[in-house]
Order: C-alpha cells, then sequence, then structure tokens
C-alpha cells in the first residue's frame, strides 16, 4: 500500500490547500494543555506555506454532537500554532464559512459543530471542498473514522480533479504501523495495557499472527487472571469476556506466541494517594483489595523479554500510572522499551502521557498520534481516511 503524499502536489503556488489536522488537544480554560499534536503537524504546515501555497486548517476537538459548545471551540489551538509557527493565524468561528479571507493561514472552528461532520455528509463535505484548490490530511487520529472532513471531502476533491493526499505526519504513521504489519524484525514483542481489554481483544487477537510475545499489563490483566481461575479481589474485571479472553490464549497457544501475565501485582483498598499498598501474587489478590499495578517480579521478567526484542509495539499503562504509589510498573517498562536494542513504538493517549511524564519521549523511535486508530491499522482493518488516499 502506498499514499499519495505532499509530493504529488505539483502546483501549489498560491493555491488554497485544505488541511486536515488532528488539534484533538486537552484544553484547560480555553488555552492548550498539551501541544504535541499541534507540533506533529507542523512539519506539513511548514512545507506547504514554503512552498506557496495558503491554508485552511481544520479538526474536530471533543465531542459537541453536531452543535456549537463554547467549551470546544479551536481558538486555543489556532493561538498556539500561532506562536508555534511565528507567523499569523486567522482563526473563524465557523466551522464552515461562506468564504475565507484573504490571509495565508486560516483556521476553522470545531468540524463536529455541523452535523454533518460525523454523519459524513456529502453537502456539508461540499461546502468544505469550495474552500479550496487541494485537499491534504495528516490527521492520523481521526483516520478510522468516516467523517466528512476525512472520507466525502477527499472523495469530492478527486472527483472534481482536484488532489488529495496524505501529509507528513499521516505519511510517517503509515509508513511505520505499515511496517510493523508487514515485516518486523524478530523477535516481536507487544505489550498491551490499559483499563478494558474489551478495547483492545481485536488488536491482541490481530497480533497473535504477527508477533512472537504478548506481555499483559493493566486492569485487563485481571480478566485474563480470573479467566484462568485466579482470585483477583475487586480488581476491575470484564466477567463478560473471560470466554472470548479464553478463546484468545488457545489461539495464542496453537500458534505458539507467548502472552504473560503479571506475577504480582501492587494491590491497595482504594485508588487513592494514601491508600495502604501492599504487594501479592497477582493470582492471588486479598478479598478486598485491587490490583493497581504490575509488581516488580512482573517488571523485571517483562524487563528481559523486551530487552531481547527487535520490535516493541506499546499500547496501555500497566497500572494505574496517574498515582505515583502505581506508576512504578508503567515507568519500569517505558525504561525497559528505551533502554532496548529494538524499534520501538508507542500508541494510545495515556500511554504516550506516561511516557512524557517519564522524560522518555526521545527514547522512542515513533509516538503514535493516533489511539483508536493505531490499534485498528494494526488489527490490519482498511482505515475510510488511509484508503482513500492510496495511490
Ligand atoms: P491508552 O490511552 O494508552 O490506550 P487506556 O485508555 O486503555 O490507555 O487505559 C488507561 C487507563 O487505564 C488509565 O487511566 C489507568 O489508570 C487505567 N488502568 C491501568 N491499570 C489499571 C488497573 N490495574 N486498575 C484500574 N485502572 C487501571
Ligand atoms: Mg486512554
Amino acid at each position: 500500500m502506498s499514499l499519495r503524499t505532499l509530493d504529488d502536489l505539483v502546483e501549489i503556488e498560491g493555491h488554497r490547500v485544505f488541511v486536515r489536522v488532528d488539534f484533538n488537544v486537552p484544553l484547560e480554560s480555553g488555552a492548550v494543555a498539551d501541544d504535541a499534536r499541534i507540533r506533529a503537524s507542523l512539519p506539513t504546515i511548514a512545507e506547504l506555506l514554503d512552498r506557496g501555497a495558503t491554508l485552511v486548517l481544520a479538526s474536530h476537538l471533543g465531542r459537541p454532537k453536531g452543535k456549537v459548545d463554547d467549551a470546544l471551540i479551536t481558538r486555543g489551538s489556532a493561538e498556539r500554532l500561532q506562536e508555534l509557527l511565528g507567523r499569523p493565524v486567522t482563526w473563524l468561528a465557523h466551522p464552515v464559512p461562506e468564504s475565507l479571507p484573504a490571509d495565508p493561514v486560516v483556521m476553522l472552528d470545531n468540524l463536529r459543530f455541523d452535523p454533518g461532520e460525523e454523519a459524513n455528509d456529502p453537502a456539508y463535505a461540499g461546502r468544505l471542498a469550495e474552500l479550496a484548490d487541494a485537499y491534504v490530511d495528516d490527521a492520523f487520529g481521526a483516520a478510522h473514522r468516516a467523517h466528512a472532513s476525512v472520507s466525502a471531502l477527499p472523495e469530492l476533491m478527486l472527483a472534481s480533479g482536484r488532489p488529495a493526499v496524505a501529509g507528513r505526519l499521516l505519511q510517517r504513521e503509515v509508513e511505520v504501523l505499515g511496517q510493523l504489519l508487514r515485516d518486523p524484525a524478530r523477535p516481536y514483542v507487544a505489550i498491551l495495557g490499559g483499563a478494558k481489554v474489551s478495547d483492545k481483544l481485536a488488536v491482541i487477537d490481530a497480533l497473535i499472527d504477527r508477533v512472537d510475545a504478548i506481555l499483559i499489563g493493566g486492569a485487563m490483566a485481571n480478566t485474563l487472571i480470573a479467566a484462568n481461575g485466579g482470585e483477583v479481589g475487586e480488581s476491575l474485571v470484564e466477567r463478560d469476556r473471560l470466554d472470548d479472553v479464553r478463546a484468545t490464549r488457545t489461539k495464542a497457544r496453537d500458534k505458539g506466541v507467548l502472552i504473560e501475565v503479571p506475577q504480582d501485582a501492587v494491590a491497595a483498598a482504594e485508588i487513592s494517594l494514601d491508600a495502604p499498598r501492599q504487594t501479592v501474587p497477582a493470582t492471588a489478590i486479598p478479598r478486598g483489595l485491587m490490583a493497581l499495578d504490575i509488581g516488580p517480579r512482573t517488571v523485571e521478567s517483562y524487563a528481559h523479554l523486551i530487552a531481547d526484542a527487535k520490535t516493541i509495539l506499546w499500547n496501555g499503562p500497566m497500572g494505574v500510572f496517574e498515582l505515583e504509589p502505581f506508576s512504578a510498573g508503567t515507568r519500569g517498562v517505558a525504561m525497559a522499551v528505551a533502554h532496548a536494542d529494538a524499534f520501538t513504538v508507542v500508541g494510545g493517549g495515556d500511554s504516550l502521557l506516561a511516557v512524557k511524564k517519564a522524560e522518555l519521549d526521545d527514547a522512542f523511535d515513533h509516538l503514535s498520534t493516533g489511539g483508536g486508530a493505531s490499534l485498528e491499522f494494526l488489527e490490519g482493518k482498511a482505515l475510510p481516511g488511509i484508503t482513500i488516499l492510496e495511490a
């Protein structure tokens, strides 16, 4: 699979390019609290401006459900972008204005303020299409959704003979994650954690066809342990997924893929900073306690497997890393991955936050900007925002 990219845009000097960015950023009183996603789009924006294009940028933000929500306007992102670019960004208080000012960089308001966005409405996409001569998609985080700005809009652009291509961020995501699907260096180890096994069963199933080992942490480990008859106390468990989990383990055994679950856990009666905690066997969590992090023996054994890997994919924290007393497992795994002599990829909003907290962002080969999108991509699914850009 290969994508059309900025290299395929020939005549753009003086032309208006619609750039679908992913500025779905956390806000604190209207200001951008974490600008990683804005920074990630800078290469594409700078390259287009260098080549003399004028830009109209657009993103979704949160879930306003087709109505204007003052708490979810994109003005904060436009302001942050202006600082990062060092040139004016004109923000328009509308997701699809009738016309655009001639300013070189214009940013629209939250696309999801219009119900046409999530409905993939061709009429709405048509109004967006009128704003530009070419289309660039750099919003990997939205690529798994068939929404107007990533699906109907590029379709319309192509149908009317205008180019629709991937920006540098989207291009790199597809190159890196595509490599993990095609021909990863072995051993290939996946580390999966986070809150819910139901979010990640499909990707675990798909990864069994490709990896050598899967190391499980986070709350989802409890569901695997419970499915094997372990005692998990009051830990978060998805009882309705026990059969699915057993089927997944059978598949792994048949394929010779190692699925590792924690040996020990840090447990407490409640999720709080000062709750007394103890390290206990992960299959024998005492009554009244919850497993809230993987224990030190698990970190050590995972670190050995990680050290031998040549490709590592990590998605999902190993414990309640937001609270210091339950963050050692996630930090330990992050350090092991950072030091491995392997190609390392991390994805997932919370996982990225954990990597940042440990100040290890530079130690990974690729920080994927897409949570759901990267998981669906790694399942081998066709993503609507990507197929439309294929050459
Ligand atoms: P990501 O955003 O990286 O994909 P998820 O959203 O799947 O990760 O999961 C992250 C959440 O899982 C965090 O809020 C974390 O506190 C929670 N979590 C991890 N381990 C546990 C656990 N043992 N018990 C309860 N919650 C957990
Ligand atoms: Mg998350």
